[in-house]
């Protein structure tokens, strides 16, 4: 008698991560480093970022090394993040590196798309399936505005290369800024419907460290506003908080429900789809006309905490359990120590075991984070 393989559903897959919420921790957001090749008006300043050393990054045995760990732990998936991945020399092997680890089952990658072009391939052939292109207009000079580069043909190149390379699984992210996105919203769309990629949007999220406050770690008082404007100002804080609002306000937050509206009154009602996979952050809707599926992360005004599955490394070797909670385990020194495999793993679990069951404890809308995005990986 032959036996069938049993296909076991993930929830019954054994995992050290579980948290005390239950919550199973499948997914890891690896930052392979804060270096980037655009400057994002909302990421980055336009100037004079202090990257990290390059002996302060992890190499990619390191990377490879504590993906093992995690993996016999119950890991399952693991998205390439940055700063910009492609800026990395020889991401292609780490992708290879990653791929062949036992127990991961996808390899994804977050990339602004502008050195994509001649590494789709590569990168397809290397293992990678899932790609995630952030990209916030399709307006040149819009685009140029906002990152301050002038990328825009690039970045489009990188997603036909990708197309062609065979990634069935592309998605095109865009923040959802109020102020900016309002227009680009419809253009966006139109060009993800032509080109056939899921287009999402995703509540822009306010950080402590984009208002500036990160070189002090202290809080800023009161809202930040990161208005796109023609010199494309750095986010500056604006006012004072109402008595007692120990958060920031969400003033360039451009709900996910307004984001909705535009697209409707483009093409017609839109129709919820079934996530699919539990706990998915975005909220998919079919376009009334059929003409594809349009998806929301509201991250800011219904934070998906309770469904949260995911850790991060940074490029330099910190552990998070959550973006917005600023307690990290020093991966690179257990790698860097003699304390070993034993050790890594049992930061993976405390780092778990001490998650908030919310937003890094916070209870607020926005965020406080101490690091801006491309330090973090976002
Ligand atoms: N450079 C790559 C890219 O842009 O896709 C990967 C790193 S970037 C930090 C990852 C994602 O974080 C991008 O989609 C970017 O739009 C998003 N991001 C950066 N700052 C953000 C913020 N304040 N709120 C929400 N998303 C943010
Ligand atoms: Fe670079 Fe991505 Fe940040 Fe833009 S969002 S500056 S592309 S890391």
């Amino acid at each position: 008698m032959t036996m069938q393989p049993v296909s076991l559903a993930e929830s019954e897959l054994p995992s050290a991560l579980v948290d005390r919420m239950g919550r199973r921790h499948t997914d890891l957001r690896l930052s392979v480093t804060d270096r980037c090749n655009l400057r994002c008006a909302y990421c980055m300043p336009p100037a004079g970022v202090a990257f990290r050393p390059h002996e302060e990054i992890l190499t990619y045995e390191e990377i490879a090394r504590f993906v093992l760990a995690a993996a016999e732990l119950g890991l399952r998936r693991v998205r390439l993040t940055g700063g910009e991945p492609l800026v990395r020399r020889g991401v292609v092997d780490l992708v290879r590196m990653i791929a062949g680890i036992s127990g991961i089952d996808e390899v994804a990658m977050t990339t602004n798309a502008v050195l994509l072009a001649p590494l789709a391939e590569p990168l397809y052939e290397a293992g990678l399936r899932r790609l995630n292109v952030s990209l916030d207009t399709v307006d040149r000079q819009q685009y140029r505005r906002l990152t301050r580069r002038d990328e825009l043909p690039r970045a489009l190149a990188g997603i036909a290369a990708a197309r062609r390379a065979g990634f069935r699984s592309i998605k095109l992210n865009a923040l959802a800024i109020r102020g900016f996105s309002e227009a680009q919203v419809v253009p966006l769309a139109r060009f993800a419907r032509r080109e056939g990629l899921e287009l999402r949007l995703i509540e822009y999220m306010p950080t402590a460290a984009n208002s500036g406050a990160s070189a002090r770690q202290e809080p800023v008082a009161g809202p930040i506003a990161c208005h796109v404007s023609d010199e494309l100002p750095r986010p500056a804080p604006l006012g004072s908080p109402a008595a007692g609002d120990r958060h920031w306000s969400s003033a360039q937050v451009l709900p996910g429900d307004e984001v909705l509206r535009i697209v409707a009154a483009e093409y017609g009602p839109l129709e919820p789809v079934a996530a699919d996979r539990p706990g998915a952050p975005a909220t998919a809707y079919r376009y009334g006309d059929g003409g594809g599926v349009v998806g929301i992360i509201r991250s800011v005004t219904a934070p998906f905490c309770g469904a949260c599955t995911r850790l991060r490394l940074t490029a330099d070797g910190k552990l998070r359990n959550c973006l917005f909670d600023q307690a990290a385990w020093d991966v690179r020194r257990a790698l860097r120590s003699d304390e070993g495999y034993a050790r890594l793993q049992e930061i993976l679990r405390r780092s778990v075991d001490r998650k908030h069951p919310l937003r890094g404890a916070s209870h607020g809308n926005l965020i406080a984070t101490d690091r801006p995005m491309h330090q973090i990986g976002g």
